[in-house]
């Protein structure tokens, strides 16, 4: 029996290539476009199944989707699937799957990491120690920022929200959220508006989905109402903050500090970023272990398997609910 056709938009973990293949026709979409064009017009109208992720650099548009007439399902490495067209897919009766739950913890953890980073300067302390300037000039300076005397403003508070809030209380911030709905399983403190939640607190931390709805959310009225004593940590997508007004909310000091672990246009991220000393630049590792990209690989490699074998995906999105195949 021939197996069915599934392309992959980009490089994927060997643990998922490797198990893919036992139950699909692999296919992996070339770098050039010209090769792209070659492959595609070898195998588009055979292709059932995608796996994909936002590191791949491709979209999974409407002008790609209308490639492949045939296509049931598509399988995104990563919780945030902003770089795929679900109400296209949706309409096309696709199912769209993501990784949920399997990062969460470690995407909070290095959501706290960041924190403590951008506040503390530890990145900077330990250049100091590694440049040899600690025996010549003496002790690091005393960090004007400190966890103690701040309020951590939430900008979304799902899953991985919920995490960071809980690892923040236990360093004994108070915290409070904002997102479009209340939560009713949540007992922080809730504000509907944004500035508002701003201006009550000192410390805002980024953790809503990307795409259209939350693009440049985090604007120069949000930094002006965060204050002098702010900082701003965006684990979200680099989409969500304007990133010219936080730049320039960062070199006039109307905010502190800021640590970024997601960029416009990553990973050519702007340059001007290297030469803004009061910010922390994390390469997008926010789930970036072996041990949970092992657990992400394994999702996606579940979800597209149980359409191999006619069974129900694991994590169909919440747009694109699975009815059967
Ligand atoms: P989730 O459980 O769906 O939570 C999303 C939260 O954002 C909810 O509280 C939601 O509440 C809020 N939200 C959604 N749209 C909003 C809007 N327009 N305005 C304000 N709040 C909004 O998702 P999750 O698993 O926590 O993941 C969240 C995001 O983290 C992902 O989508 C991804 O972009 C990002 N992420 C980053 C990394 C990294 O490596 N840095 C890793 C994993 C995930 P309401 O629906 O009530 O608004």
């Amino acid at each position: 029996m021939t197996k069915p056709v599934l392309l992959e938009t980009g490089p994927m973990m060997d643990l998922i290539s490797s198990q893919l293949a036992n139950d699909f026709t692999v296919h992996r979409l070339p770098a050039a476009a010209s090769d792209r064009e070659a492959l595609l017009g070898k195998i588009a109208g055979d292709v059932v199944g995608i796996a994909t992720g936002g590191h791949t650099g491709v979209k999974t548009d409407a002008a790609l989707l209308a490639r492949f007439p045939k296509l049931r399902v598509i399988g995104n490495f990563g919780v945030g699937y902003d770089s795929i067209d679900v109400a296209t897919a949706a309409k096309r009766g696709i199912i769209v799957t993501n990784t949920p739950d399997v990062l969460t913890e470690e995407v909070a953890d290095t959501a706290l990491g960041l924190l403590l980073n951008t506040v503390r300067e530890f990145g900077p302390a330990e250049q100091y120690l590694r440049a040899g300037e600690w025996a010549k000039k003496g002790d690091y300076r005393l960090t004007p920022g400190s966890l103690r005397d701040r309020t951590l403003g939430m900008v979304g508070m799902g899953r991985i929200g919920q995490a960071i809030a809980k690892r923040a209380a236990a360093f004994g911030m108070p915290v409070v959220y904002f997102s479009r709905s209340k939560k009713s399983d949540v007992a922080f403190p809730y504000y509907s508006n944004l500035i508002e939640m701003a201006k009550a607190v000192d410390t805002l931390m980024v953790i809503t989905p990307g795409g259209a709805e939350t693009k440049n959310m985090i604007n120069a009225g949000v930094l002006a109402a965060l204050g002098a004593r702010g900082i701003l940590i965006n684990v979200a997508r680099g989409t969500v903050v304007d990133e010219p007004a936080l730049m320039a909310a960062l070199r006039n000091k109307t905010i502190q500090a800021a640590g970024l672990d997601v960029f416009w246009n990553e990973p050519t991220i702007n340059p001007e970023w290297m030469s803004v000393p009061n910010v922390t630049l994390f390469p997008h590792v926010g789930s970036a272990s072996v041990y949970t990209r092992d657990g992400m690989g394994q999702l996606v490699v579940d979800n597209l398997v149980a359409f191999a074998k006619g069974e129900a995906p694991k994590t169909p999105v919440a747009e694109t609910p699975f009815k059967g195949w």
